[in-house]
């Protein structure tokens, strides 16, 4: 089966598409996951180019209409104006990088075995690997980027880009922005000669559900929180015909401050973290949530001032608040810093534990609080801290603020949080997930439902596909990948 050859897109695939997304007023699901078997089914026929200008022509037209989609984001999400250009930047950034990569194959999965009559376990035959595209998928939008994670977000870019076709499940946080978002982006893959309905809307919970349950559609992409991530992933595993369910989940990003590091740089490591804790007022899943600390009475003082915007809607706030007290009222757990939010702001809080405490109650450093707050543990040895370690699962990243590249103690921290974190950082932050060839995001449960996979930069693509190999195939039948000259 060949779903990359470059034969013509069919009359049919290029009709003019009817500007609408399935929202209260639109189309019903049903007719919603028909239409996107069909765009799918179309799609089979376009070459990684013509993939490739797709997406280019959605990243042109979500540029152009920046001056009018950032003030609905703004509306919507409450985050400040420059943070929104550059997510919107960063956004269309992602759609060409994947269109580039297609053009020249670097995104090509392939493995080549010629026919080896001395092969030692016997004659092989000649087998040709390579990957095709699952089909329709259905990405679920998360709050806190309401352009990167939402309906042109990451996901959305990766699966296009693998030569499916998306269903977004809009988040109620950013409503008119998904809305405004996908009837720029149908225009743009229409004008650019897309499949109809390539790319469409659905709004509602249990319309999120009943897509993840349907035949129809072939693999999730979703960013949010762990506890919904879960319930989605059961329904996906729960039907028939179980599917992928790629979830990028909650985290705690636990960083270790070793010894040397605070001897050597005390300010920079406070300031740093000031700045990566309150960034989109903490609202990020790679905040950094627990910080292992030498000295904690030290380290708070030495912290600069702080304070966040307010919160993305109601339901985050008061999300914030319950696992704040809730983590707060913990045996072993006090409140070490406070900084009241101005009208309309969350407080910025530190809370302070021992690492002892954790070794007694490890989901101490596995709950996320999603806001601007982070919890301190005090050490006495590195010994203590792989020990409170060992109770530990998964995370999205996991830093050390060590000394010199010599220090001893960072090296043995680093090789520690590697082997619980998708990403490991040595004498920086967290936040801020740039998107390039080598990027991973994701990590062991609970930071994510599938730790082999990265939902950030252009390996996401092979989410969205799957190997095929070819064995003794004549040369004319071959996808273009695999043929030699
Ligand atoms: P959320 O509340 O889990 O919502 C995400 C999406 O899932 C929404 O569309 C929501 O729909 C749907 N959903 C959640 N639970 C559901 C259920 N039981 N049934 C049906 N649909 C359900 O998460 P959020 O508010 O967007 O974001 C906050 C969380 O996202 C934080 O935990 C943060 O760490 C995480 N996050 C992770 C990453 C990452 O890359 N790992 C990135 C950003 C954010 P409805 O609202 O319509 O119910």
């Amino acid at each position: 089966m060949n779903t990359d050859t470059p034969e013509a897109l069919s009359p049919e695939a290029r009709t003019k598409t009817v500007p609408l997304s399935s929202g209260p007023a639109g189309p019903s699901l049903d007719t919603v996951l028909n239409r996107t078997r069909a765009a799918f089914a179309a799609t089979r026929a376009a070459t990684p180019a013509d993939r490739a200008r797709w997406l280019t022509a959605l990243a042109d037209a979500l540029d152009a209409a920046h001056t009018t989609l950032v003030p609905v984001a703004q509306k919507e999400s409450h985050l400040p104006e420059t943070r929104l250009t550059g997510e919107l930047r960063r956004t269309t950034f992602q759609l060409r990088l994947f269109a580039e990569r297609l053009v020249s194959g670097a995104l090509d999965d392939v493995r080549i075995d010629h026919a080896d009559p001395d092969w030692p376990m016997g004659p092989r035959p000649d087998i040709r690997r390579t990957t095709v595209p699952l089909g329709p998928v259905l990405v679920f939008a998360a709050s806190n980027f309401p352009f990167a994670f939402s309906v042109a977000g990451g996901d959305t870019a990766s699966a296009l880009a693998a030569g499916c076709s998306v269903v977004v499940k809009a988040h109620p946080g950013h409503p008119e922005l998904s809305r405004l978002t996908v009837t720029t982006a149908r225009a743009a893959l229409d004008e650019a000669g897309a499949p109809t309905d390539l790319l469409q809307l659905i709004e509602g919970e249990q319309s999120g559900v009943n897509a993840v349950r349907d035949h129809r559609i072939k693999a999730v992409g979703f960013t949010g929180s762990t506890p919904g991530g879960r319930y989605l992933f059961d329904q996906a595993a729960a039907r028939r015909d179980p599917i992928p369910f790629y979830g990028e989940l909650g985290s705690t990003n636990p960083v270790v401050v070793t010894s040397a590091g605070w001897a050597e740089r005390s300010e920079e490591i406070t300031s740093g973290f000031a700045g990566s804790l309150t960034l989109g007022s903490g609202q990020f899943c790679t905040q950094p949530g627990v910080v292992f600390v030498p000295d904690a009475d030290a380290f708070l003082a030495a912290l600069p001032a702080m304070s966040a915007g307010p919160m993305l809607n109601g339901r985050i706030d008061a999300g914030y608040a319950q696992s704040l007290d809730d983590l707060a009222s913990r045996d072993g757990v006090d409140v070490a810093h406070r900084t009241p939010g101005g009208e309309g702001e969350p407080d910025v809080v530190l809370l302070r534990t021992s690492a002892g405490a954790v070794q007694s109650d490890p989901s101490l450093i596995a709950t996320e609080v999603f806001g601007p707050a982070s919890l301190l543990v005090a050490y006495r040895s590195l010994d203590e801290v792989e020990a409170a370690l060992a109770g530990f699962e998964g995370t999205l990243t996991g830093t050390v603020q060590a000394g010199g590249p010599d220090d001893a103690d960072g090296l043995r921290m680093l090789g520690l949080l590697a082997r619980y974190a998708g990403r490991v950082i040595w004498n920086e932050w967290p936040t801020g997930v740039t998107v390039s060839d080598a990027q991973q995001h994701g990590g062991p449960w609970p930071a994510s439902t599938a730790p082999t996979t990265t939902s950030v930069g252009t390996a996401a693509i092979q989410r969205f596909r799957r190997p095929v190999a070819f064995q003794n195939v004549p040369a004319a039948a071959l996808p273009p990948e695999l043929r030699e000259p």
